[in-house]
């Protein structure tokens, strides 16, 4: 018997464990079922709707994403390590897997990743599984060649599925493009100096398109230019039916 309960607690030990080692998964009710949100690391996120599997920049290689079903369509938004991981991608199963990207990205994916490739560069869409995708500019200002992300090389995305409007900023600082948007259900908006832009500068570009939630991601660099409880606070001292939601993007894979 007590061997049994030892069993028992090892058993919810270990669960709980690897169960905390990954973000939880949220929710959000669509016109056609359930969109579930997974974050996984920094920059890379999983969605869930209609039974097909969605993975935005892929990374931390296949033990980030165990147990999570593989992607009918992976987006990739530069040309970045973090972004455009070739360790990850020859990890995970890719069978009958489509990669949308920029073509800086298409340019710099190896050969055997090309086959169900399609290119999609700013302001472009296309619709696949009844979502439609759009990509949207992302880099930093002032506009310089020498920037660390040029405009036009790599694309934000924004999808709609089942009549709601999910926004992933990609690696970029407060540009028009992100203000202007609209009827943004879910925005994941990136802030880390002096790669992307600081939590100032996403707390005003975030009050001005306000999302309905908003996921600080990719915010690993300088504590204080990354920290999610300020921006937070900046964002609802002015604007408290925006929902901030703050998780843990940085958790430990094996
Ligand atoms: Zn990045």
């Amino acid at each position: 018997m007590t061997f049994k309960i030892a069993i028992l607690f090892l058993f919810l030990f270990v669960s709980t464990f690897c169960i905390a080692q990954r973000p939880p998964s949220d929710i959000i009710k669509t016109d056609k079922g359930d969109l579930i949100i997974q974050p996984i690391l920094h920059g890379t996120i999983v969605f869930q709707w209609n039974n097909k599997t969605i993975y935005i920049d892929p990374y931390g290689g296949a033990a980030a994403f165990a147990g999570i079903a593989k992607p009918d369509i992976i987006f990739i938004t530069d040309i970045h390590g973090d972004h455009l991981n070739e360790k990850t991608l020859n990890e995970l199963q890719l069978n009958n897997t489509k990669i949308v990207a920029p073509q800086a990205v298409a340019d710099k994916l190896p050969a055997k990743f090309k086959q169900d490739l399609i290119v999609l560069n700013n302001n472009e869409s296309i619709r696949r599984m009844g979502i439609l995708f759009k990509a949207i500019p992302m880099y930093n200002l002032p506009i310089s060649p020498d920037a660390k992300h040029t405009k036009g090389r790599g694309n934000g995305y924004l999808l709609e599925m089942g009549g709601k409007r999910i926004y992933i900023s990609g690696d970029t600082e407060d540009i028009p493009e992100m203000r202007k948007l609209e009827r943004i259900d879910v925005a994941f908006v990136c802030m880390n100096l002096p790669y992307t832009m600081d939590t100032h500068q996403a707390a005003s570009a975030v009050l001005q398109f306000q999302p309905k939630i908003v996921y600080p991601y990719h915010y690993r660099g300088k504590p204080e230019m990354s920290d999610t409880e300020s921006f937070k606070k900046l964002v609802n001292n002015k604007n408290s039916s925006i929902d901030v939601r703050l998780r843990n993007w940085y958790p430990e894979y094996e």
